[in-house]
């Protein structure tokens, strides 16, 4: 059976590594009895290096990128062998936040390919900017999904994890409006049919789908119950060590 994933993206936050280790700490301490949740925490590179000094068998550490380039000349970036070497184990690929910058799916695509061969599973973010009544959102994600996933071997892809992230309910969205469980369970079918078109069923029902938009402790029992998703990926609700401990603890607690 597929566990049940956490996932923590702090984006450029906390300021200081003090701050980082305190949170990191704590969550790893309050944790330290779960069985059935896989949870991870994504810092900003900076911190990854002592944060995995931390003794925990229950948080793993990821990235919130990774270069798809070697060593060389790419002045700025962080390829996935050294995080891999710093004790990483999975990393964000193609966040919003990081598309609004330009990034683009092909370089996505080269990034999630350099992950797997560097040993991180990627954590492959989609989600449309805005719905509109033609349902097109649909297609935006189908075209992401395929062209991230371009020429990824059938054998690495039951690896890679989907977050479903809708930019328009994220927390950081002006305006925002809230997803619900059944926006999230019919997107999370419908990449699993458009993975499944692209590999095979089986492979397609191993992939890890999760939901990710201003999830909280009062409403992510309702989107692992009525989302149809594997686990969720979480934001500004990171944070705060005792918010997050309990979207934790509440996936636990879950009958499967
Ligand atoms: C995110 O941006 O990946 C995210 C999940 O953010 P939030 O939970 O703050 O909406």
């Amino acid at each position: 059976m597929k566990k049940k994933i956490v996932i923590a993206n702090w984006k450029m936050n906390p300021a200081t590594s003090m701050e980082a280790n305190k949170i990191f700490e704590s969550v790893a301490k309050s944790v330290s009895r779960i069985k059935k949740t896989e949870v991870v925490i994504c810092p900003p590179y900076i911190f990854l290096d002592k944060l995995s000094k931390i003794r925990t068998s229950k948080v793993k550490l990821g990235c919130q990128d990774a270069f798809w380039g070697d060593v060389g000349p790419y002045t700025g970036e962080v390829s996935g062998e050294m995080l891999y070497n710093v004790g990483v184990g999975y990393a964000i690929l193609g966040h919003s936040e990081r598309r609004a910058q330009g990034e683009t799916n092909d370089q996505i695509n080269k990034k999630v390919k350099a992950a797997i061969a560097s040993g991180l599973v990627p954590i492959l973010c989609v989600g449309e900017r805005e719905r509109d009544e033609s349902h097109k959102y649909f297609e935006t994600v189908k075209t992401q999904v395929r062209e991230c996933l371009n020429g990824v071997s059938r054998s690495s892809l039951y690896k890679v994890i989907i977050a479903y992230e809708p930019v328009w309910a994220l927390s950081s969205t002006v305006n925002r409006r809230d997803a619900t469980p059944v926006d999230a369970s019919e997107m999370a079918m419908f990449i699993r049919k458009v993975l499944s078109d692209i590999t095979s069923p089986d492979i397609a029902s191993d992939v890890r789908i999760l939901y990710g938009g201003s999830v909280n402790e009062r409403d992510v029992e309702e989107f692992f119950v009525n989302g149809g998703v594997d686990g969720v990926l979480v934001g500004k609700a990171s944070l705060d060590p005792k918010k997050f401990t309990e979207i934790i603890n509440i996936c636990e607690a879950l009958k499967n």
